[in-house]
């Protein structure tokens, strides 16, 4: 079993998608281990993607992520972090797999609906950012 973090991006809220996307984590045999419904800050947001604060993109990003609410999530399976990948698909919806999560729901590359941690360790650094070890079940 290994772990990721996950959060519904607040275009996928704004949508009212939350309620489809939690009934595919259970579906794709995900257990949740934490769930919290908030708002980031632009400097959460700065410190939470902070290995791409070189990246043209970043400043509109965190911007964007502190613009509405998300819901973040730990989960639990096998393979964990690919697996979550895998059903959420590529950056760009327009180039995500039929019936990937952004296929279905993003707005826009930025705009596309859902993260996913890209690697044991980096689940790690994403869940200790929002979970304290007692709010892990
Ligand atoms: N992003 C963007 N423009 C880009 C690349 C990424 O707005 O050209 C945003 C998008 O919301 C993406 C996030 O930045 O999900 C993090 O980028 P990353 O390359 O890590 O993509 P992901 O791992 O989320 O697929
Ligand atoms: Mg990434």
């Amino acid at each position: 079993m290994s772990r990721t973090f996950i959060m519904i991006k607040p275009d996928a809220v704004k949508n009212k998608h939350v309620g489809d996307i939690l009934a595919r984590i259970e579906k794709e045999g995900f257990r949740i281990l934490g769930l919290k419904f908030l708002r980031l800050t632009e400097l959460d947001a700065k410190q939470f993607y902070k290995v791409h604060s070189a990246r043209p993109f970043y400043n509109d990003l965190c911007k964007y992520m502190s613009s509405g609410n998300i819901v973040a999530a730990a989960l639990e399976r096998e393979n964990a972090f690919q697996h979550w990948r895998d059903v959420i698909g590529a950056t760009d919806p327009r180039e995500a797999k039929p019936g990937t999560i952004r296929a279905l729901y993003a707005e826009s590359k930025e705009a596309n609906s859902v993260h996913g941690s890209d690697s044991d360790e980096n689940a790690d650094f994403e869940i200790s950012f929002f979970f304290k070890g007692n709010e892990l079940f």
